[in-house]
């Protein structure tokens, strides 16, 4: 932010955009509080008059997009829009919450002051902080769920404006915004919203793919409409014939998930099979209920286009938690399966504006929705709260994105719980008393191990002793917070002093090699186990998970394998530049790092978890020892690591690569024919001189899957030698993939 005066002709630019927020407000059901918006609009016109954002534009335009975002897309109402727009006065300005509270009254205020206490990102620069700041977060929500709905407006509008932003800064928003509040959004229903969220994160990780993922869709969008349009005209008149009004439009699917799949299943663009959908939007008739008209429809398009018998999603029946209705089918349609989502007016509402629009229809319910409920979840997990902040963010990640199944009590009751959730936590979902108490659990009335994974539509019985007491075993056992936490809070001691016991054991095998419990040592074996505290560790060592015996086999192999493990040169600054300035000590944290091979400032170390090669898009972390692990943008340890220690990110760059390789996994399917494996080594060994370092090959039924460990300079060469290899008769397919497992 800097200071500027306003021009004339940008204050009447501002008050064009005022203008057009008005309108949508007019637009809208909500009663007609014009006045108040528009003090409220004059009120932080006035506060933020002559300050700038970053890209250079006034910095009231900011609050203004927010309001409208409030608005337009989540359908919230005069008191949201006052509070969007003055959502960065107590923040930036001498004005308080007191005078907001006296000018605006103290709804208002206790929203904008939510809104301050949890700004600047959900994180600060110390983790500490960060538990802080993320625990207000979800106080604030849970008290006025409209602090997060306008936070998460704020968002959306600083990722599309982030170009202006400098890469590293970049970096750490998109990991928040990925890891965060793309979930948030998702779990409050917002789908449009959470779906930009994810595609300009994705653009800002991965410009390249998210290029060539666009390019292609343009490329298939004629083949779409023309399917769609074949598709469609039998349903069109059908619907007419019964005379309902209706709109029925193709949906594409968002580059993203197009991108997600990809990498998921390993495939190429072009076997991407559900990049079209088909949503039918309807008026419902008034002497018949939602449902029974959703059916309807359903044999409509059935009669003419056969159903896939597994695919049909009914969640007008049982609502998912975030308030979604719809139903789903998929079609056979021309030789392609089409996913048909058939939804009512409202249910449309509710699925583009989420939870906002559900409490317009909201009609003197008293019981609690879904969300409600959650809601109350996530307040009882801050009642116990965790002594480590990252533990207590991957706790509440696991609630976001959790996906619900529905599982009956024995009175037949229809309860929501996540995806892969045990007989155990089910036990802990109804009451921590009976989750204490449990000793096994009768599914469809057949005897299961409290680790049974429970499936949806599964009737669940659970069976309890007052004899019973918690195991500590149970911890690998619950996959869900709740259950988590309740053990966590009893076995609280038991950890501690395991943790200890791990602790000595390592210190004691560690002096057998002459080492301590250090910096030099420490991160080889962590990021040998995949663990991201040390008291993991500690604990794993302290349980016995961990045999002792391996860690001189660890701390030796890192240190005579330098051949790919090797400590890169790297050089700071863009071109040439001063030798002093790069140094590291005065290193800016904001500048890019070139990655080459033939300097000599500084070391990074390529992450093992992703092994990212010259050609990837990459982001570097900053070690505890200061020096620079580069993994890949997309990379899930990086990802935590960006939306936690955001400051420790720097953006990084490859330059040149003609020296050193780098080791890649590609992975072979084809038809096992005599001759093919001598075929593939050659074009590999012979024709692009590659080193092969590693062979697994496995066939089965007259198919062989084969993985190659090879050493590359960059993607370039190593798409070169995909593509190559795939002109071989019987070669299927060639992929890379990520790890060395
Ligand atoms: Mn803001």
């Amino acid at each position: 932010m800097y200071q500027q005066q306003t021009t004339e002709e940008e204050e009447k630019f501002i008050q064009q955009q005022f203008e057009e927020l008005l309108e949508d407000y007019k637009n809208s059901p909500h009663r007609k509080k014009v006045e108040i918006i528009t003090k409220a609009f004059k009120f932080a016109h006035k506060a933020h008059m002559g300050t700038r954002r970053r890209s250079g534009e006034p910095y009231i335009l900011h609050p203004l997009a927010v309001a409208r975002i409030v608005i337009k897309e989540m359908g919230l109402g005069s008191t949201s829009i006052c509070s969007a727009l003055l959502h960065d006065v107590v923040e930036d300005t001498d004005y308080t919450v007191e005078d907001i509270s006296n000018l605006f009254g103290p709804k208002i205020a206790s929203i904008v002051d939510g809104l301050t206490k949890i700004s600047g990102g959900v994180f600060g620069d110390k983790a500490s902080l960060q538990a802080e700041n993320f625990r207000k977060l979800i106080l604030t929500m849970s008290e006025d769920i409209r602090v997060i709905l306008i936070k998460i407006a704020d968002r959306l509008h600083n990722m599309r404006t982030l170009s202006s932003m400098p890469p590293a800064k970049q970096h750490k928003i998109t990991g928040e915004t990925q890891y965060i509040y793309a979930p948030l959004a998702q779990r409050l229903g917002l789908f449009s919203i959470k779906t930009e969220l994810e595609d300009l994160s994705f653009r800002y990780e991965n410009p390249a793919a998210y290029a060539d993922i666009e390019r292609q869709i343009k490329e298939t969008t004629p083949l779409l409409q023309k399917t769609f349009d074949e598709f469609s005209a039998p349903i069109h008149s059908e619907l007419k014939n019964i005379g309902y009004d209706y709109t029925l439009s193709m949906r594409l699917k968002s580059p993203y998930s197009i991108w997600k799949k990809m990498q998921k299943k390993h495939i190429p663009f072009s076997e991407v099979y559900d990049l079209l959908a088909v949503r039918i939007v309807f008026t419902p008739k008034p002497n018949m209920s939602e449902k029974e008209q959703c059916w309807i429809l359903y044999s409509i398009l059935t009669n003419l286009y056969k159903p896939h018998p597994d695919r049909i999603r009914d969640w007008v029946n049982t609502p998912k938690a975030n308030g979604y209705e719809a139903l789903h089918v998929t079609v056979m349609g021309n030789g392609n399966w089409i996913e048909v989502q058939i939804r009512t007016d409202r249910m449309d509402d509710i699925a583009e504006k989420g939870l906002a629009s559900h409490w317009k229809y909201k009609t003197g319910e008293t019981e609690d929705s879904e969300l409600d409920k959650w809601l109350k979840t996530i307040k009882e997990l801050l009642e116990h709260p965790e002594p480590n902040a990252i533990d207590f963010m991957d706790t509440f990640k696991l609630n976001l994105f959790a996906s619900e199944i529905f599982v009956f009590t024995p009175k037949g009751d229809i309860k929501t719980i996540p995806q892969g959730a045990t007989a155990l936590d089910f036990a802990f979902y109804l009451h921590s008393d009976i989750g204490l108490k449990c000793i096994g659990a009768k599914v469809n009335h057949k005897l299961v191990p409290l680790s049974y994974v429970l499936q949806s539509g599964d009737q669940v019985e659970l069976l309890t002793a007052r004899s019973q007491q918690p195991q500590s075993e149970w911890l690998n056992i619950v996959t869900t917070a709740k259950a988590r936490t309740s053990l966590k809070s009893i076995f609280k001691k038991e950890i501690k002093s395991i943790t200890k016991r791990g602790e000595t054991a390592l210190e004691e095998e560690l002096k057998k090699m002459n080492l301590s419990i250090s910096s030099a040592t420490m991160p080889e074996i962590m990021n040998h186990y995949k663990f991201a505290h040390s008291d993991d560790l500690f604990y794993a060592i302290g349980r016995g998970t961990i045999d002792l015996k391996e860690i001189s086999t660890i701390l030796s192999k890192k240190k005579g394998d330098n051949r790919w493990m090797k400590i890169w040169k790297l050089q700071f600054g863009l071109g040439q530049k001063n030798e002093k300035e790069t140094t590291l000590q005065k290193v800016d944290k904001n500048k890019t790092i070139q990655l080459s091979d033939n300097s000599n400032d500084f070391s990074y170390r390529i992450a093992d978890c992703c092994q990212p090669i010259p050609g990837d898009e990459v982001i570097g972390i900053t070690e505890e020892d200061e020096s620079i692990t580069i993994h890949k943008s997309q990379c899930e340890v990086a990802m935590k690591f960006k939306s936690s220690f955001g400051n420790r990110v720097r953006a990084v760059e490859w330059t040149s690569h003609k020296v050193l390789s780098f080791e890649a996994i590609i992975e072979i399917k084809g038809i096992d024919e005599v001759g093919v494996l001598k075929e593939i080594a050659k074009i590999i060994s012979e024709e692009y001189s590659i080193n092969i370092s590693r062979i697994n090959i496995e066939t089965k039924d007259g198919i062989f899957e084969g993985r190659f460990h090879v050493y590359v300079y960059s993607t370039k060469d190593l798409n070169n030698l995909c593509m190559n290899l795939l002109k071989i008769k019987s070669v299927k397919s060639v992929s890379r993939i990520d790890s060395k497992q």
